[in-house]
């Protein structure tokens, strides 16, 4: 019996054709003679009645969940009764004539047309493959290919080809651990799998490529949360003679238009606004912002200067401020809701959180150390009105603390408006300092410092910025980018910079430093995490429902239980022992 339609493509067009379909069973239902079955394939659902006592029918009494049948017959419409509106095919039903079963399958784990209340994740990710006939998991893989699709078709339509990278390679710095992959046949050295292909890039750029794309595989160790994967798709180019970062803006910004366009059927206007990365603190408190509502941070530092409020007054002498939000409607809060918020700013670097509450006469715990005229001067300038909470911190670099309690006021407050809110952040930092007070790269070392600050590159490297930028969703990064270093000498004095010696260079890096000698274009480029954007536009919260076959947070794969140990011969092979069993 070969199909020959698929379940969820019958209409009442087809009504009086023999159809052959086949897939799964969703559910059976016996009515005494009559018994209904609703079969499933990757197109939808199609309800089968098995009437009568033809013995070729007799199956299908004993059909159960998830079994794998053909079954043909003939396209009917359905009782009046037994229409179902809910169902894209619910007006018909196919009369069984003949059926086969296929496949048994065991009683499934969970109900795969369940809303998931009946399982774990766990065991949702062991069985992935009873999974992926969820509706839900169908449609984001099915999102997630139209995304590839969209990119492909874009960078193509815009002169760009798609190559390949090693996967098998050296390390390029990300700021994250790498995977290492022990060679049998050169014992005793690794290869690390790439967390970009970051330099290869740059060399097809060296190579004469003029303009590359990638949908790629990285691979970065570090501790997981919900949104990161140790191995996820970036979409990664690199453009050679750019016209600044903007030719780079206008590229991605025409992409994801594209893809809004087709995919979602929403029209986005780009050019996406940019904000440099100062601003973002200082307004927001965040290096990706989410505007889609406002409660921008004001500096108070002027106007509590003469508070005589020993805690301001030490913040500003330090060199630090006194900032405020105001979170509107908030004055409602119970003490308790404030001690929340006061630990997420602790957490988040803060001494403590001061609050005025709003009202006909303010109160504030701090009410003795604001006059009346600084009282409302900060009521002023926040725009406070009667129900509005103010917070307040005082300190040093403690904008990311005031702009996590931001985040948790409008996630309490369901503030944030429905729309698709991108931007690009610019003008990054070139370093940042480490723990040990040396410098790092805020991007990588590859990235270009502005033009007009290279003279203080040595003198003052904490004040040089960068050409990164950032691309920001929602308040969530989906990628970053940057003009780089086209020069052997420059690379080679922000190598120094970042503590890495000339050997320690040659050897790392030695290859990319030669290339740079061999005629290197200006470029520059972006990459872009895809898991994230489908995530997004799937409207799901997590990067593993939008992945095949994810790993867990302890980067596990629960359906083949990697990673395994591995028999002693293997380790052998590759002159390796272990320090212990375990
Ligand atoms: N290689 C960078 C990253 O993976 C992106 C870029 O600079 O193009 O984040």
């Amino acid at each position: 019996m070969q199909r020959t339609d698929y379940c969820g493509r019958l209409t009442a067009h087809d009504i009086g054709r023999r159809v052959t379909v086949a897939g799964w069973v969703r559910r059976r239902r016996d009515l005494g003679a009559l018994t209904f079955v609703d079969l499933r394939d990757a197109s939808g659902v199609i309800q089968l009645l098995f009437a009568g006592d033809d013995p070729a029918l007799a199956a299908g009494h004993t059909l159960n969940r998830e079994d794998v049948i053909a079954a043909t017959g003939t396209v009917a419409a359905r009782g009046e009764k037994d229409v179902n509106p809910d169902m894209v095919t619910g007006e018909i039903e196919v009369r069984v004539e003949q059926v086969e079963i296929l496949n048994r399958s065991r009683t499934p784990p969970f109900l795969v047309d369940g809303d998931g209340s009946d399982t774990t994740e766990e065991t949702r990710l062991r069985f992935r493959y009873v999974d992926l006939r969820r509706d839900r998991m169908q449609r984001n893989l099915r999102l997630r290919h139209r995304v590839f699709k969209g990119m492909r078709d874009y960078f193509s339509e815009h002169g760009f080809i798609e190559i390949e990278t090693p996967v098998l390679t050296k390390s390029t710095p990300e700021g994250a651990r790498d995977f290492l992959v022990p060679s049998r046949l050169a014992p005793g050295r690794f290869y690390a799998l790439p967390q970009s292909p970051q330099l290869f890039k740059q060399l097809f750029m060296i190579g004469g490529i003029d303009r590359y794309f990638q949908l790629v595989k990285c691979f970065r160790d570090e501790d997981l949360r919900a949104d990161r994967q140790p191995e996820f798709t970036q979409l990664d180019l690199e453009i050679s003679f750019p016209h600044g970062k903007d030719e780079i803006f206008a590229l991605l910004e025409g992409m994801t238009a594209h893809l809004f366009h087709e995919i979602m059927g929403i029209e986005l206007s780009p050019p996406f606004p940019r904000i440099p990365y100062r601003e973002a603190i200082a307004r927001y408190g965040s290096d990706k912002p989410d505007l889609r509502f406002g409660m921008e941070i004001h500096d108070l530092s002027a106007i509590v200067k003469e508070s005589g409020f020993r805690v301001f007054d030490a913040a500003v002498a330090r060199g630090g401020k006194v900032i405020g939000i105001n979170a509107p409607g908030c004055a409602k809060y119970s003490r308790g809701t404030i001690d929340k918020l006061q630990e997420i700013a602790v957490a988040a670097g803060a001494h403590g959180l001061a609050w005025i509450k709003v009202e006909e006469e303010p109160r504030t715990p701090i009410s003795k150390y604001l006059s009346t005229d600084v009282m409302s001067g900060i009521i002023s300038t926040l725009e406070a009105q009667h129900g509005d909470l103010i917070l307040i911190l005082a300190g040093t670099e403690i904008e990311p603390a005031l702009g996590a309690v931001r985040l948790e006021i409008a996630r309490r407050e369901n503030m944030a408006r429905s729309e698709w809110n991108f931007l690009w952040v610019t003008d990054f930092p070139l370093f940042e300092r480490d723990e040990d007070g040396g410098l790092t790269s805020e991007h990588h070392p590859f990235t270009a410092p502005r033009v007009e600050d290279i003279p203080r590159l040595e003198s003052d490297p904490i004040s040089v910025l960068s050409d990164a930028y950032d691309l920001v969703l929602n308040g969530t990064e989906l990628g970053s980018g940057s003009i780089r270093i086209h020069s052997r000498t420059m690379q080679e004095r922000i190598f120094k910079l970042l503590g890495i010696t000339p050997e320690e260079a040659e050897l790392r890096f030695g290859f990319f430093l030669q290339a740079l000698e061999y005629g290197a274009p200006p470029h520059g480029g972006f990459a872009l995490g895809v898991d994230r954007l489908v995530m997004m536009m799937a409207g799901e919260r997590s990067l593993r429902d939008v992945i095949a076959f994810p790993k867990t947070t302890t980067g596990v794969c629960p359906l083949t239980e990697a990673p395994m140990p591995v028999a002693p011969a293997q380790l052998d092979e590759l002159g390796i022992r272990l320090k212990q069993n375990g």
